[in-house]
């Protein structure tokens, strides 16, 4: 169902300063919760379901320490086109606060999908970079800030084309992932992997003592979902 509460997103928190999740080093990412397109493989399943909403004015504080400084804003997921009311009102809000902040949508959804569908558009209108299509597993991801390489990186603002170059090379080596703790017990990974590199990760960590354990994956909710006839 789509959020029509422009009010609150359904959101699962930010990590400030990301590199590797669109250009530069020092991004704001903000994850959102909801998504039913099931893509095999997905690297975040923990945010197929949606949550506890939060208020736009407690994630806005929660943002306006990084705003200055940032190179920009990733918004990732879960599926944000599921919540476009309410992100296009936070979008704004931050730019209020930070003119001409750079914004980037990972979507599970490819571009013409969603401009046939109309109601996306103003989220459309509002992002410079789109990394558009399904998370396809069986793919290898070889290219920069796609989690497969059927994914697009859309330069969609003028702002953005600054980025036409960059945006189809290879990733630089070494990549990067980021851990972040969350609690004591809960370490959130950041970044696209190589295929097999988490459960390289996970080996390693066993060596050492550690065992890894995903978080819960609670039971897919009733999401939005566009038509997927042209994919
Ligand atoms: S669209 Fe993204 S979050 Fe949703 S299942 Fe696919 S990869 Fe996972």
């Amino acid at each position: 169902m789509t959020s029509v509460n422009t009010d609150v997103l359904d959101y699962a928190g930010f990590a400030y300063p990301v590199e590797g999740l669109g250009p530069g080093a020092k991004r704001i990412v903000i994850w959102v919760r909801g998504c039913g397109r099931g893509c095999a493989g997905c690297i975040a399943p923990e945010l197929h379901a949606s949550g506890e909403p939060t208020t736009l004015d407690a994630i806005v504080e929660e943002l306006r320490p990084f705003l200055a400084e940032a190179d920009g804003l990733t918004i990732s997921g879960g599926e944000p086109f599921a919540q476009v009311g309410a992100l296009c009102a936070l979008i704004d809000r931050l730019r209020a606060i930070r003119r001409g902040l750079e914004v980037l949508i990972y979507t599970g959804y490819v571009h013409e999908q969603l401009l046939k569908t109309g109601g996306p558009t103003a989220l459309l209108e509002r992002a410079d970079i789109l990394i558009d299509g399904s998370y396809r597993h069986e793919l290898p991801n070889t290219l920069r800030w796609r989690g497969s390489d059927n994914q697009r990186v859309l330069l969609l603002s003028k702002h953005a084309q600054r980025y036409a170059k960059q945006a189809n090379l290879p990733w630089p080596e070494p990549r990067t992932l980021q851990v972040q703790a969350l609690d004591t017990e809960l370490y959130r990974i950041i970044g696209i992997p190589r295929r097999g590199d988490l459960k390289a990760f996970e080996r390693a960590m066993a060596a050492r003592g550690w065992k890894m354990v995903r978080a819960a994956v609670e039971e897919k909710p009733d999401i939005v979902t566009y038509d997927d006839e042209d994919e």
